[in-house]
Parts: structure tokens; sequence; C-alpha cells
């Protein structure tokens, strides 16, 4: 589905002071109890995070939205895939809302289902390897239209977590794995599954034949689609020299969206989930260095006064997930008192039945 540009949310809202939207956000959610639910990703800042009822990654939530079926409004504190990921898991009478429209995720945008469909046969022929032999993976972090492509294509969703769980039921399913849309994600799993090098192969968007020879793809087991992550490229060697250097004792944990140099230095890597409870479980005194967004990274820090925790890279904010501020979130609940739900995010149903498919296919492994 596309979506359309944020509207203009008022010179009355813009002018507010901080401490008043806070407080004005507070009272709306109590008003609201009855009907509302708040979700609020991990990498959200924390003036909005605060009124989460339910925090976590993409998946988690959109799970655990749907399984309290008694709010009839979800206000999704995250990205567009993520909102859309969680109407499709909704109930019909669940209407999910996004506070600000332009929280997109570059990287879930960089392979549209035209794109992906479009390159498809291409693949298939200049492997050889039959379209029904060849298994779609797409990362949760990615459109619902690529999901639905996927699911018509007997394919799976995989999260950060369950990659190469995934990654090994697509090689035992078939022939060739098209994998997108993060390369970093898909060259992680598949090198920890004991991959060669030139079994993961690299397609570029927009070179014929992805800019792969017959040759490459002829040893390949993984195409990797060539998306990334902005905020976890911003990771480099350097900067794991660099704290190692500063404290031989540090802990370097980072998300496997980051390049496979930087994953390889790293004691650990995990996704968000997978990060927070390896700090959770790390002793009193314990010295860390995380690799991913900054948001969750200062919240860890706080969270755990009795550990040293720093972030890997400077500067690792995502800028769509800070598009939204606690006075869009004060946006839509004023709308949703006065009766009138905005920035809805609603999957076709024939989108969301394909989509499903491949999110149930990934529960079944
Ligand atoms: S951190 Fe990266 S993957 Fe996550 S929403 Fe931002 S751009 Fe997308």
């Amino acid at each position: 589905m596309s979506f359309v540009q944020q509207i203009d949310i008022g010179a009355k809202y813009q002018g507010l002071e901080p401490q008043e939207i806070l407080e004005r956000i507070a009272a709306r959610k109590k008003e609201l109890a009855e009907t509302l639910l708040i979700l609020g990703h991990h990498y959200q800042q924390d003036d909005v995070y605060r009124f989460a009822d339910l925090s976590g990654d993409s998946l988690k939530l959109s799970r655990e939205a749907a399984a309290i079926q008694d709010k009839k409004y979800l206000v999704f504190c995250g990205v567009h895939f993520m909102a859309e990921a969680a109407d499709i898991l909704a109930a019909d009478h669940q209407m999910v809302l996004l506070p600000h429209l332009d929280a997109g995720c570059p990287m879930a945008d960089m392979s549209t289902r035209g794109a992906v469909e479009a390159a498809w046969p291409e693949l298939s022929e200049a492997s050889g390897v039959a379209g029904e032999r060849i298994i779609p993976v797409t990362y949760v972090n990615s459109s619902a239209d690529v999901k639905a492509f996927v699911g018509e294509n007997g394919g799976s969703v995989c999260t950060s977590s369950n990659a190469e769980k995934v990654l090994q039921w697509a090689l035992n399913a078939g022939d060739l794995i098209f994998f997108f849309p993060d390369q970093h994600l898909g060259r992680n799993a598949a090198f920890a599954l004991g991959l060669a090098e030139d079994e993961v192969v690299l397609w570029k968007r927009g070179e014929p034949m992805g800019g792969c020879s017959k040759d490459d793809l002829s040893r390949a087991k993984v195409v990797l689609w060539d998306g990334y992550c902005e905020v976890h490229m911003r990771s480099f060697p350097e900067h794991v020299h660099y704290w190692r250097a500063q404290d031989p004792e540090v802990t370097v944990i980072v998300h496997p969206e980051c390049r496979n140099e930087v994953v390889r230095l790293a004691d650990m890597s995990g996704s968000t989930e997978g990060i927070i409870s390896a700090v959770a479980a790390g002793k009193p005194g314990s010295h860390w260095v995380i690799g991913t967004e900054i948001n969750l990274v200062k919240r860890l820090a706080d969270q755990h006064p009795d550990k040293t925790i720093h972030s890997l890279t400077p500067g690792c904010l995502c800028p769509t997930m800070d598009a939204i501020k606690p006075v869009n979130l004060l946006w839509v609940l004023d709308n949703l008192a006065a009766g009138n739900p905005v920035n809805r995010v609603q999957v076709p149903p024939q989108i969301a039945a394909q989509a499903r498919k491949s999110l149930d296919r990934m529960l079944a492994i």
C-alpha cells in the first residue's frame, strides 16, 4: 500500500510547550483507556515511549496487540511496515493508527513489490533455477506488498532473531533463496549457517541480471537484495577497535543489520530483544558497547545504572522513527477523543491474506 503525506497538524499544536503536551497526552490516554492501546517500538524517543502500554520490537508488538482484542484503537509509535503488520494481525474490529505518516523505513522501501517481481524471472533465467525452486525470504522490515509476494511464492518472513532458522528451512525447501531487503541480515545469517562467501551473492538493483554473472549464480545458495539500514551502516570495524582500545573489559554487542565485518569483530550479535536480554543478564559492573539505534542504547544505560553502557557509534538515530514527536501522539489522541480516527493504516484484504501466509509460515518453522 502507498502512504499519503502527513498533513500539517496546525499552529495550535506546534506552539505548545513540551510539558503541556506531555500532560495533555497523559490526560487523553486516561480518558480513552477503554478503547486505546499505545504501542511503542524500542527506537522511539523517550517522551513518546513513556506512554506505551506495550513496548517491544515490531513483531512482538503486533502479536501482543492482536491478542488484546478489547482495544479498538491501536496507536502504533513505530514505522509504516510495523503498522501494516499490526493491521494484518489485528482483528477486524481493530484500527491501527500511525501518529506521523512520514515515519517509514528507508530500508523496507528499498525493495518494492514491483522491483522484486521484475527481478524474479531474471534471477530464474540467469541462475537456471525454476521459479518454484527459488524460495523468497523477506525480513519483517518490508512492506505488506512484499510480504504478500513472498506468501504467494511459498516463502517466509523472518526477523532478526530467527533469520538463521528461517534460512535453514528455506535451504531445505528449495535450491536457491532470494532474500530481501536487508543484505546484511541475510549475509550474517548465511555465514552463521556456515555458507561459503561464494555461495552468497549480491543482487544489485537496476543492473542487468542484478550485476551477477551466470557463473556467480551457478554457485549461489543465497541471493541478497542490496538493501541496507542506513542507521546500522554507520558502524565500522574502526569503532569496535576504538572501544576495545579504550576498555579491554568491554563486551561489544551489535545488531545483525550491521555489516559482517562489524559483526565478526563483536563479541555477540542479537536482535533488539536479544540485546536487551543480554545486557539485563550481564553482571553488575560489566561494561557494554552496543551497536544499534541510540534511543535504545540510552534507555538501556538509564535502566542499568550498575553497568557501564556506551553506543558503539555516535549519531545512530533513526530519523524516520524520530519523526513521531509527542505532539503527533497528542494530535492523534485528540482526534480520537473527537471521534475522528486519523492516519489509519489499512492493508487491503487480498494483500493482507497473502502477507499473512508468509507470517504464518514463519511461525510454523
Ligand atoms: S533503524 Fe533502520 S531498519 Fe529500523 S526503521 Fe530505521 S531505517 Fe528502518
